[in-house]
């Protein structure tokens, strides 16, 4: 008996050896937790429109006068000002004036898909710790003027299917050319969809910033073609080309750019899931990227526009802070990669670069409906410590000793995995 006994025992702890080597390769470092299939996504650690709006007005309230909100328009204000009251407002939190000419100016936008809620999460935090007496905090806004937009696509943020929360990467908004003094039948934009009811946001902003759709109705108003003969032309009507400002979120965010005048924008998202290497399967938790707009010319105007050395320059250097800000030992925390290659004049962030604003672009890992809530605060650290170093960099003036080239060295996009959550 008792040799059977020891047997077994060795027997156990064989079996148990190979699973665990079977169990040793797993896809990433950290592997999950992911939602599991049919496991109900739970939002409830997010906030809602009015939660924020409250959280918003607390931390001015809080912060003894260092932080001034604004309602700047309202998701469904497509006239004038787009201050009439509807849909949601949008918001800028702003510490700091415009007109301070010693100050370097930043702009962060947050949640311009709908869906990508940690941006809006982590900047909240941030704003806090800006409204609060923190000695380093206040050194920052000394030198820099820091105004944010969390969450700038509030009708996809809040979108319900069957009653039920559903956040979605598009605005609320029906295509209709009619209205905008077009022949019925003209087709929607590229980046319209039927089934979402709704622009995606992020593809309807332009190098022009005063771009206004009624400007281009006519063979007189143009340079080129109309925007009729655009709209029905798949050549012209895609993502190569600037957007058509036909969200009233798209205008209020470019309105606010204008009023500021950046000399750098944070866009802050969501993607999907990458290891760093076939070798290195560190689960990478953001992408970044200082350029996502090439040379354009406007197909409407002729005009030309790109982004200066000076700014480009500038764009590397803070993705470079950005990236070394994270980089801890060889944990998953600094496994950081290089959003792939892209050209995107319609993306704010393109639009922007292309109207010298140095950028980055902070795509974190995972959707709100495969990630859930799952890794939130490791991830909004991820997200939020770069742009808390980048801040403090620009403000003490140590970015512009930084060497730019060292940007090519941030390694590029690679090994995508398929959404672990959907996995078979
Ligand atoms: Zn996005």
């Amino acid at each position: 008996m008792k040799r059977a006994a020891k047997l077994l025992g060795v027997g156990l702890i064989f079996m148990l050896l190979l699973s665990s080597i079977a169990m040793a390769q797993p896809q990433s470092i950290p592997n999950g937790p992911y939602v599991e299939r049919e496991q109900n996504v739970s939002f409830s650690s997010f906030m809602t429109n009015e939660e924020l709006a409250d959280t918003l007005k607390k931390i001015e309230a809080s912060s003894k006068g260092k932080m001034e909100l604004e309602v700047v328009g309202y998701s469904n204000a497509i006239n004038g000002d787009l201050m009439e009251e509807e849909g949601f407002p949008l918001y800028v939190a702003k510490f700091g004036g415009a007109d301070d000419p010693n100050k370097k100016r930043v702009l962060i936008t947050t949640q311009i898909h709908g869906n990508e809620p940690l941006g809006t999460e982590a900047m909240v935090e941030l704003m806090k710790q800006f409204a609060g007496s923190g000695k380093e905090f206040n050194e920052i806004l000394d030198n820099v003027t820091v105004w944010f937009m969390p969450r700038i696509n509030p009708d996809g943020a809040m979108n319900e299917v069957e009653g039920k929360w559903s956040p979605q990467r598009r605005t609320h908004q029906l295509w209709d050319p009619e209205f905008l003094g077009l022949p019925a039948g003209t087709e929607a934009p590229w980046y319209y969809r039927d089934r979402e009811k709704g622009y995606d946001e992020n593809r309807d902003y332009n190098p022009n910033l005063d771009f206004r759709p009624e400007d281009f109705i006519t063979e007189a108003d143009t340079e080129g073609m109309t925007l009729e003969q655009v709209l029905n032309n798949g050549d012209r009507n895609n993502s190569d080309f600037g957007g058509f400002y036909v969200t009233p979120e798209s205008r209020i965010v470019t309105k606010v750019f204008k009023e500021l005048d950046p000399d750098v924008y944070f866009d802050i998202h969501h993607r999907g899931f990458n290891t760093v290497s076939e070798e290195d399967i560190r689960s990478v938790p953001i992408q970044i990227a200082a350029v996502v707009a090439d040379p354009y010319t406007d197909p409407f105007t002729g005009n030309e526009y790109e982004v200066d050395d000076s700014v480009l320059k500038l764009g590397k250097q803070i993705n470079v802070v950005g990236y070394q800000a994270i980089q801890r030992g060889f944990s998953h925390y600094g496994a950081i990669q290089k959003y792939p290659d892209v050209n995107l004049p319609g993306t704010s962030l393109g639009a922007f670069a292309l109207n010298d604003t140095a950028i980055m672009l902070i795509e974190i890992k995972g959707q709100s409906g495969s990630l859930g809530q799952k890794q939130n605060g490791m991830l909004k650290q991820t997200a939020k410590v770069p742009v808390y170093e980048i801040l403090k960099s620009l403000a003490d003036g140590s970015v512009s000793d930084v060497d730019e080239s060292l940007y090519d060295d941030i390694p590029e996009s690679s090994n995508r995995m398929r959404d672990p959550s959907t996995m078979e």
